[in-house]
């Protein structure tokens, strides 16, 4: 008997082992522990065969198998080869993806007790929370629990920050709190459909119980959620389970209680903020049948289902779905591989598709499914553009922008403003003499971060304090150039000295659960101005926002990468979403110096879907995706010299194998040649169709490491690049 197992390493293909002396039976789908060189490593057995291309005495023996049953089913094993396939990328590390850290490293797969937590009727008491004045974050907890009387999932409790178990021993100590069996209350009523939902749940409904994708193409609180929620009750009802992506920062405790909230059966949670136990405990609840809907970000996908029935993929436009380092794939289209793999319905849903899903839809692979207004009362918002040119501007604020804040906050509305620059300002620019703060280790500017008096590379990390004097010339005139979120915070607060401003941004949520308490006090209404970068922009339903202003869209006007229209284009639409998703109308702002450009026109008046279809046409004209199919190899090194020589023995090497369709073009550059002290070099891949573009990575990939200059790069490879920095 041979073991052919997939090993954690950057190697392609399965390595050759014979079977430990005693054990289980080796089978598929089983953990294995084998010698690897000098290292022991945790292997995953990828199939038993008979035979082995090495010989005999070259064998070695694994140690030990460690699962009493396959942990990773048939189905997954199949998506793993396929990803592996079609990504060219190692097998080994592809299943590395797929498993929680805690199985990686060869820990046993065993289900604990559900780790949920209740008060006990003496927490529930105020002496309780009384007695814990002292005791902050038992108190936070504490009144944590009180919120949910019917129990917490220890996972939600994660947000909380700090050392919370630690919290929560202390509260089962005192009497206070108790482990729980999870409950299954009566799910809260949905609100009756409007015709729109009524028509996409019918079709989701009809198509369960076989493949499918379906493309759920509604406007901004037009309630996409409601229609998963009833296709997901529908799908459980036939006592089938679901899996729902989500990017990650959409995956809010909010969304999770909704869900929780609405749906019989049991749900658990996957991402990345999980501590290893939990996820693995989630993980192994969806591969054993017992969690009924499992929501997790894009690495989810590959969670073993006992008795799938689902798939759904919310905001399938986001950048957030594709993975953009080590196996870069993208989790939506492996989703539509598994879904027709499993032989089950997929779900994409987002107010601004992708242009590849509407691709789709035009080719007849995707159903189109429309929710063309919004739910409920909510009116859309009415959109205009804001000439900024010539304006005075205050931290990038228009008068009139100014003025319309004042209106709205006077008139008890919410205000949200929208600028993708974290920092006090992007450059700190010497007025003597004109010298900028630079990264030493990358082409770009040090941002400034004027509240802990840093300067910080956004492309690297590198930090520095900021110096008191220009480097050049010693002049101690520095002055910022351009503004960023916390000089605008800084500016308001100063203008509206009564109205609370929340900043949401990288740096205002580094800590743990600063992003929900930020978004709660929008929520309730204590904060007035909300502020941020595009995490602002994702998916939160702020339902008394009345007015978004977005200060600076010209940047993704100009962008080097062909997508840049399409994700302006969606960024826009989404910001703009924000605005009057209740009863009360929103008004939306658009600053820009290019009032009349092309495409600002067309969005606005137009919309995302026209906007769509025309940059369709464009790309098809251009032969660019998705009438065209693109790979990127990279390659980076401490010199210029070495990825570029890589990338040109990769051409010639190429060129010999490809069919004349395909093009290669470069080495060049990449768009910022040095980052973190490397250059970095690309060479793209471009072909007519999928085949050809395979064929051609087929003959290529497996020379690279054996290329002359290999061994003095890094180099990757990027199938379907979705960015072409
Ligand atoms: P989306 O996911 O498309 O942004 P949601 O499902 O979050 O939209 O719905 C937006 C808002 O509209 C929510 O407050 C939701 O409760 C409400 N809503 C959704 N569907 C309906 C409906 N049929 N009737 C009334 N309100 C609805
Ligand atoms: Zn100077
Ligand atoms: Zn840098």
């Amino acid at each position: 008997m041979i073991l052919h197992v997939a090993v954690p390493c950057p190697l392609h293909g399965t390595f050759d082992y014979l079977p430990p002396a005693d054990g289980p039976v080796p089978r598929p789908g089983m953990r294995v522990q084998v010698p690897f060189g000098r290292r022991h490593l945790v292997g995953l057995i990828h199939t038993v065969g008979d035979s082995s291309d090495l010989p005999q005495h070259q064998l070695r023996r694994a140690h030990a198998i460690l699962d009493p049953e396959p942990i990773l089913p048939a189905d997954v094993l199949a998506l793993a080869d396929w990803a592996a396939r079609y990504y060219h990328h190692p097998l080994g590390e592809v299943l590395a993806t797929a498993l929680p850290v805690a199985l990686r490293q060869g820990k046993r797969a065993r289900a604990g007790s559900p780790d949920w937590w209740r008060l006990t009727a003496t927490g529930r008491e105020p002496a309780a929370l009384d007695s814990l004045r002292r005791a902050h974050r038992q108190q936070a907890l504490l009144q944590r629990l009180l919120q949910q009387p019917e129990g917490v999932d220890a996972a939600e409790l994660a947000d909380l920050g700090g050392n919370w178990r630690q919290a929560l021993a202390a509260l089962v100590d005192k009497g206070f709190a108790e482990r729980c069996t999870p409950p299954r209350p009566e799910p809260a009523p949905a609100p009756p459909l409007n015709p729109d939902q009524e028509q996409a749940v019918a079709v989701i409904c009809e198509a369960l119980g076989d493949f499918h994708a379906l493309l759920l193409d509604g406007v901004t609180g037009s309630g996409k959620t409601e229609v998963y929620l009833a296709a997901l009750e529908a799908n459980l009802a036939r006592g089938r389970q679901a899996l729902v992506l989500v990017p990650e920062i959409g995956l809010t405790p909010q969304l999770i209680r909704r869900f929780r909230r609405r749906l019989p059966g049991r749900l658990v949670v996957l991402h990345s903020g999980l501590a290893e136990g939990e996820r693995l405990q989630a993980w192994l609840a969806a591969g054993s049948g017992q969690a009924d809907v499992v929501i997790g970000t894009r690495s989810a996908l590959f969670t073993p289902l006992a008795r799938p029935g689902l798939l759904i993929v919310d905001e399938e436009h986001d950048l957030a779905l594709k993975q953009q380092d080590g196996f870069r794939y993208h989790a939506r289209d492996l989703a539509a591989v598994r879904a027709r793999q499993l032989g089950v319905p997929l779900v994409l849903g987002s107010a601004t598709p992708s242009l590849e899903s509407l691709y789709n839809c035009q080719q007849g692979r995707y159903r189109h499914l429309h929710l063309p207004r919004r739910a409920g009362e909510a009116r859309p918002p009415v959109t205009h553009l804001l000439d900024i040119r010539g304006q005075p501007l205050e931290a990038g604020l228009s008068r009139e922008l100014m003025q319309r804040m004042c209106q709205h906050l006077d008139a008890d509305g919410q205000v949200l403003l929208f600028l993708n620059r974290r920092g006090y300002a992007p450059v700190l620019l010497c007025h003597a003499c004109g010298w900028v703060a630079a990264c030493p280790r990358c082409d770009a500017r040090m941002t400034w971060h004027q509240r802990d008096r840093r300067l910080r590379c956004h492309h690297c990390g590198h930090e520095r304090r900021v110096p008191e004097q220009c480097q050049e010339c010693d002049s101690d005139d520095l002055r910022s150039l351009g503004q960023g979120t916390e000089q605008l915070e800084q500016i308001l607060t100063a203008r509206f000295p009564d109205v609370m401003v929340a900043r949401i941004d990288r740096d205002s949520t580094r800590r743990k659960g600063a992003m929900e308490q930020l978004l709660d006090r929008a929520r309730s209404g204590e904060a007035r101005i909300l502020l941020g970068t595009q995490m602002l922009a994702k998916g939160h339903h702020l339902p008394s926002v009345t007015l978004v202003g977005i200060l600076d869209c010209d940047q993704g006007l100009f962008g080097a990468d062909f997508r840049a229209p399409e994700r302006m284009a969606q960024l826009i639409t989404q910001v703009a979403g924000r605005a009057g998703r209740a009863e009360r109308s929103g008004e939306v702002l658009i600053q820009t110096h290019h009032p009349q450009h092309p495409l600002l026109q067309l969005l606005l008046r137009e919309g995302y879907s026209r906007f769509a279809r025309e940059s369709l046409a464009e790309r098809q004209a251009a032969g660019l995706p998705p009438y065209s199919h693109l790979a990127l190899l990279r390659a980076e090194a401490v010199d210029a010299g070495p990825p570029r020589l890589f990338l040109q023995e990769a051409r010639e090497w190429g060129e010999r194998v490809s069919s004349p369709q395909v093009m290669l073009m470069g080495p060049v550059p990449a768009p910022m040649e040095r980052r973190a002290g490397r250059y970095r070099a690309q060479l793209l891949l471009q072909a007519p169709d999928r085949r050809s573009l395979h064929t051609l990575l087929d003959g290529l990939v497996p020379q690279l490491s054996g290329l002359p200059s290999a061994r003095r790069v890094r180099w990757s490879l990027d199938v379907d690049p979705q960015e072409m920095l």
